[in-house]
């Protein structure tokens, strides 16, 4: 058997002085691609270099003006291109048969509320649900793009979820993406033990979350799960700390989850984006969680688990 590796998506990152004509962040996603390929993930991500996870999307979309944070200005509408697209195939190329990649999108809760909205705008505030239906509009039409691209899994990011928004709304707006991707995944971070039963509503394929410092495990039970055929990201890599954790230390946070949910249940990656993190403690955690999943995997194989 083996394990699906993956990563969350952010990766350690640096703006590079270079000549003008020159992509100042071509540097960094080369780096994040070898790094993570050398560490043996089998499905990586472009390393959002480019700003943080609303900053990365505000940029290009209408309606969004940059000051010290992205504003709400004007109505919200799709970009004429896709909006990671490029980046998309970038890495793709550079990965070339050595790892698949995979799409990352920001959902519409967590862009509103990374996000200030003017007076002139024709939202109220930034809960308003047709500001947050005017952003799923632009974000179905990136997982469109990066679908049309050859992205297969695509995760959307909703760490807003975690905080107590309205999940109604939240799930309207996650299946408007997710009926656009072929393996939709939602990276939900945080606490999810109390949201848990309500994340299994919406009609994605993987639930992703961190495990390494929350109760969520406590919570999800094989039996919850595989009615809804879903399969559960098993965040088992601490990202708020910069310190590599062992072998050892991850094998047995596999182990717990393979004994609770099944092995054919989980997807292996870290809690979240390692962005926060040095390149080189980021590198290492990608490549400990690797020879973890395969030691567990051996295990299983071996009859031990
Ligand atoms: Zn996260």
């Amino acid at each position: 058997m083996k394990f699906i590796t993956t990563v969350v998506g952010s990766y350690p990152t640096h703006k590079l002085k270079n000549e003008e004509d020159v992509d100042p962040f071509r540097k960094a996603i080369e780096e994040a691609v070898r790094d993570q390929i050398e560490a043996g993930v089998q499905l990586i991500s472009d390393g959002q270099v480019r700003g943080d996870m609303i900053t990365l999307f505000a940029r290009k979309i209408p309606g969004y003006k940059i000051e010290r944070r992205p504003v709400v200005v004007d109505r919200i509408y799709p970009p004429k291109e896709g909006i990671t697209v490029e980046d998309y195939l970038l890495t793709k190329e550079l990965a070339g048969d050595k790892a698949d990649v995979k799409g990352i999108i920001t959902g519409p809760f967590t862009m509103a509320l990374g996000s200030g909205v003017s007076r002139e705008s024709p939202y109220r505030n930034i809960m308003d649900p047709e500001l947050i239906f005017d952003l799923a509009r632009v974000q179905a039409e990136e997982a469109k793009a990066l679908t049309r691209a050859g992205a297969e899994v695509i995760q959307i990011d909703e760490p807003a979820f975690s905080l107590g928004v309205d999940l109604e709304l939240g799930r309207e707006a996650v299946e408007m993406i997710a009926e656009n991707i072929k393996v939709p995944t939602l990276h939900v971070c945080g606490d999810v033990a109390h949201i848990f039963e309500k994340l299994l509503e919406i009609d994605v394929s993987i639930l992703d979350h961190e495990f390494t410092n929350t109760r969520n495990l406590d919570v999800i039970e094989r039996e919850m799960i595989e009615p809804y055929d879903i399969r559960i990201g098993y965040g088992c890599v601490n990202t708020k700390l910069n310190e590599v954790e062992s072998v050892e230390v991850i094998e047995k946070r596999i182990v717990e989850a393979v004994k609770k949910l099944g092995a054919e249940n989980i997807w292996i990656d870290p809690d979240c984006g390692l962005r926060l993190l040095s390149r080189e403690v980021a590198k290492k955690k990608l490549e400990n969680m690797v020879i973890a999943s395969k030691n567990v995997a051996k295990m299983i194989e071996e009859g031990e688990l």
